[in-house]
């Protein structure tokens, strides 16, 4: 198989799950609303099943994803259409080990060029070197985040990707009123 067809072949196993994902009742209509009013900020890692983690069922919770599971400024807009629009309150920040936005060494972008054969025209990754006081940083920046809500709470863990055990990084707590 050329490696083309290989790259096609995905989404014909991807369309025929989802006929059987439909068929066999898999889906429900949940209201929009998470019910456990909850946003869970994650890595990409495809190592994280986030809802089995967290023994968390459909419609119960947002899940935003991105490279590092970091505040950036696109998961503080997805966070504030959460919070303000669908009554989330609080948010789990879940890091996790082996993660490969750590970049202790600062060799991400010189990484990417020796693949991509060019400088990257992107070049901010949100790396970091201790993923703990990358967590900490997270949920300072986001107990200060001027658009939270009212009673917003949040908690940050380190996930580990072998035994796949939270370790809690930062305490439950609910951020100062704005
Ligand atoms: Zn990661």
């Amino acid at each position: 198989m050329s490696g083309d067809a290989m790259e096609l072949t995905i989404f014909d196993e991807l369309a025929d799950a989802n006929t059987a994902y439909v068929r066999d009742g898999g889906h429900h209509m949940v209201p929009v609303r998470p019910s456990r009013r909850l946003a869970v900020l994650t890595c990409m890692d495809s190592r994280i099943d986030v809802f089995a983690v967290l023994g968390l069922e459909l419609g119960e919770a947002h899940v935003i994803r991105n490279a590092g599971a970091r505040v950036t400024d696109d998961a503080l807009r997805s966070l504030a259409l959460s919070t303000h629009l669908l009554d989330t309150r609080s948010l789990a920040l879940i890091a996790h080990t082996n993660c490969g936005v750590f970049d202790p060494e600062g060799t991400i972008d010189d990484r990417l060029a020796a693949t991509m054969g060019r400088a990257p025209a992107s070049r901010d990754w949100h790396t970091f070197t201790d993923p703990r006081q990358a967590l900490r940083d997270d949920a300072e920046r986001l107990l200060a985040w001027p658009d939270r809500p009212d009673g917003f709470a949040l908690a940050a863990y380190l996930f580990d990707v072998e035994t796949g055990a939270l370790e809690e990084v930062v305490a439950p707590q609910t951020a100062p009123a704005v």
